[in-house]
């Protein structure tokens, strides 16, 4: 390979991984994970698999750290997403007040924060 292509193999290999580490985030900082599809995580996970064999089967090394940390990131995607939307059946759990149940359509808290300043 060229130094070139050695560059971007890398480049490539960090900034990919970068993809659904603010979805990950939204996750746990909504403490929920109803608008995020279930189809998309199976496909994601099975993806980085079959990217593991192929870059096994070609002796890729970049793409196989690569996808070593991808499907790392992907089943904490799962594990978030079960956590949340099957675990506690999609609840809300406020740390502040202790508020445990469903929140209004557009909420991301349940509101004691705002309340508390009034
Ligand atoms: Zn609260």
């Amino acid at each position: 390979m060229t130094p070139l292509a050695n560059f971007l193999g890398l480049l490539v290999a960090i900034v990919s991984n970068l993809l659904m580490l603010p979805q990950i985030y939204r996750i746990y900082k909504d403490k929920a994970a109803k608008d995020v599809s279930r189809g998309m995580i199976l496909i994601y996970i099975i993806t980085q698999s079959l990217w593991i064999m192929y870059s096994l089967a070609a002796s890729d090394y970049y793409l196989y750290v690569s996808s070593i940390v991808a499907i790392i990131i992907a089943i904490s995607l799962g594990v978030f997403y079960w956590w949340y939307e099957i675990h506690q059946g999609g609840l809300f759990h406020c740390k502040r007040c202790g508020y445990t149940g469903t929140l209004a359509p557009g909420m991301t808290t349940c509101g004691c924060d705002d309340q508390r300043g009034k």
